[in-house]
């Protein structure tokens, strides 16, 4: 049942690059038959880790653990280790990934090369030849940094107009921190509308997804336990998320600790506290807003992020915050929950198959004639942003929760709402 559910499977026909052929091979080689070697590690790099088929699968096999455990062993064998793969992994994966204050400071940074020109005239001058050849490759999809983070946007500690009824922590990201931190605000402004009482510390590490799924899993767990000591899930009603690919991991802290007698319990309640922003909203039944954040009526589609989907199961909720916003006609995206090949890294390190994912999903989206893709991750966004650019195709890409902020802001009257920090 799986099968026809999976993009490598579908573009190659091949049972080794579909589910049941690759946990076929993770069982020989736990079962001494096979050698862990470089075609298995090719063939789980081929894999998007998109968790279609564990959606798929009726008898519930985990695959989101066997990938990330098979992912684990292959870098512990260093199979696939070259000089310049160690050196931006380190740098990645150990050093930026691991300091948030670092990270902020290569995303102002950016920002700055970004906005006086220099990214442009280094483009220009063809000075790009000198990266590596997968940097190269990456360098016109580099996101645009936003000049504002989210700790310069939010407060550490924001209450709704009326009596707060709930009271939850804010989780702001990485990728989301330096890219999107205007979604970050105007989650924050939509739990406001909704009565939440808001706290977000201010620096936040990673949340380990990336080094998850990336097979590194002690800086994973040695990132999920300094979250947990960052927020107590015990001093919240809910731990928000508003990023696909960070909510899956996010809510499987207990497996990650499970062996750790001083957290495994709180990692189990932190489980349970994290929710992902329209699952969340939709559980506290949200208000409905009485403005459009548009002047005319503007059709919408939506593209489900394959961890928000497949690895959260948030598939309806998304949905019925679109439809829930006035002005809004909502039209259903043909194979929404096939991946638009973003995948983590994967559009570095399996360029052809990711840009065919990319063509695949551009044209569904062109298909809608809807004038706005809402989907609910960074990686997404980010992949459908440049696919759309290249394709020239002028469709706005939008996070849900950004156009319920937005009909929320355009409220004559609010009732019970937001005195929003947003900046104009
Ligand atoms: S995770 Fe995605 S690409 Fe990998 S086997 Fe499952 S469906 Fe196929
Ligand atoms: S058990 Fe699940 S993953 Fe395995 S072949 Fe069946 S549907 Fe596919």
């Amino acid at each position: 049942m799986c099968l026809p559910t999976c993009p490598t499977y579908d573009a190659t026909r091949r049972e080794r690059n579909s589910p049941r052929g690759r946990i076929s091979l993770m069982r020989s080689i736990a079962d001494g038959e096979l050698e862990m070697g470089e075609e298995f590690a090719a063939e789980m790099s081929y894999c998007l880790g998109c968790l279609a088929c564990q959606s798929a699968c009726p008898a519930g096999v985990d695959y989101a653990r066997l990938f990330e455990t098979a992912r684990a062993d292959i870098e512990q064998q260093g199979i696939r280790d070259t000089p310049s793969r160690i050196f931006w992994r380190t740098l990645v994966l150990r050093v930026l990934f691991m300091r948030p204050r670092l990270l902020r400071w290569m995303g102002r940074a950016l920002h700055l090369y970004q906005k006086t020109g220099l990214d442009r005239l280094v483009r220009r001058l063809g000075l790009t030849r000198l990266l590596p050849a997968d940097l190269r490759r990456l360098e016109p999809q580099t996101p645009r940094i936003e000049s504002k983070f989210s700790s310069d946007l939010i407060a550490a500690a924001e209450e709704p107009a009326t009596h707060a009824r709930c009271r939850v922590a804010l989780l702001t990201g990485c990728i989301q921190d330096l890219a999107f931190s205007s979604i970050n605000r105007d989650t924050a402004d939509v739990l406001l509308a909704n009565g939440c009482s808001v706290h977000t510390q201010e620096w936040q590490p990673c949340c380990g997804s990336l080094h998850a799924h990336n097979g590194e899993l002690g800086m994973a767990a040695s990132l999920a336990r300094r979250m947990i000591d960052l927020i107590p899930p015990g001093d919240y009603d809910a731990i928000i998320t508003n990023a696909g690919g960070c909510g899956s991991h996010l809510r499987h802290y207990s497996t990650l600790l499970a062996g750790d007698h001083r957290y495994a319990d709180r990692a189990k309640e932190w489980d349970r506290k994290v929710k992902d922003i329209h699952e969340w909203l939709v559980d506290i039944h949200p208000r409905i807003p009485t403005a459009s954040p548009f002047e005319t009526e503007t059709s919408v589609t939506y593209h489900d992020s394959c961890h928000l989907a497949h690895g959260q199961k948030v598939v309806s909720q998304p949905r019925a915050i679109l439809k829930l916003i006035p002005g809004l006609r909502y039209i259903e995206l043909p194979e929404a929950s096939w991946c638009c090949g973003s995948a983590g890294v994967y559009s570095i390190t399996q360029p052809e198959q990711s840009a065919r994912l990319q063509e695949r999903k551009i044209g569904h989206i062109a298909g809608t004639g809807a004038l706005i893709v809402a989907t609910s991750n960074p990686g997404c966004h980010l992949h459908i942003v440049s696919g759309l650019r290249a394709a020239g195709i002028n469709v706005a890409v939008e996070q849900p929760v950004t156009l319920l902020a937005r009909a929320y802001r355009r409220e004559k009257k609010p009732s019970g709402s937001i005195e929003s920090t947003y900046p104009s």
